[in-house]
């Protein structure tokens, strides 16, 4: 099992999100803000982040700035998920320090496909140290 912290401000993409990866086998804990996301991130040891780019305040992108910028969470992985499904969005996305995205409305097999994947990569804050 691994911890992953969702972060998402859409009541219904967050359950479904959470529950997808619930189903998955892991432990979910769910945010609706990036502050909230950044605070929980800081004080809590997590496996994946799965971030939701467009939150109110804070953006997901910023956020992941901030994440990176710490060496508490430095090292976990990020999964981005987005609504931009525009071009030029992926390199914003992965510039900002992503490791990778899925665009929305999420196909669930690729974004447990992308969730196990980045679960397979050790992650430096990662909760099996
Ligand atoms: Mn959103």
């Amino acid at each position: 099992m691994k911890r992953v912290l969702l972060v998402e401000d859409n009541a219904a993409n967050r359950k479904l999100l959470g529950d997808h990866l619930r189903r998955a086998g892991h432990e979910v804990r769910e945010v609706d803000t990036a502050d909230k996301g950044i605070a929980v991130a800081l004080a809590e040891p997590f496996d994946l982040v799965v971030m939701d780019i467009q939150l109110p305040g804070t953006d997901g992108l910023a956020a992941t700035r901030i994440l990176r910028a710490s060496p508490v969470t430095r090292g976990i992985p990020i999964l981005a998920v987005t609504a931009h499904a525009m071009r030029g969005d992926e390199k914003r996305i992965l510039a900002a320090g992503c490791d990778a995205y899925v665009a929305k409305p999420i196909a669930y097999k690729e974004f447990l496909a992308a969730v196990s994947h980045l679960l397979a990569t050790p992650a430096v804050g990662g909760t099996d140290r």
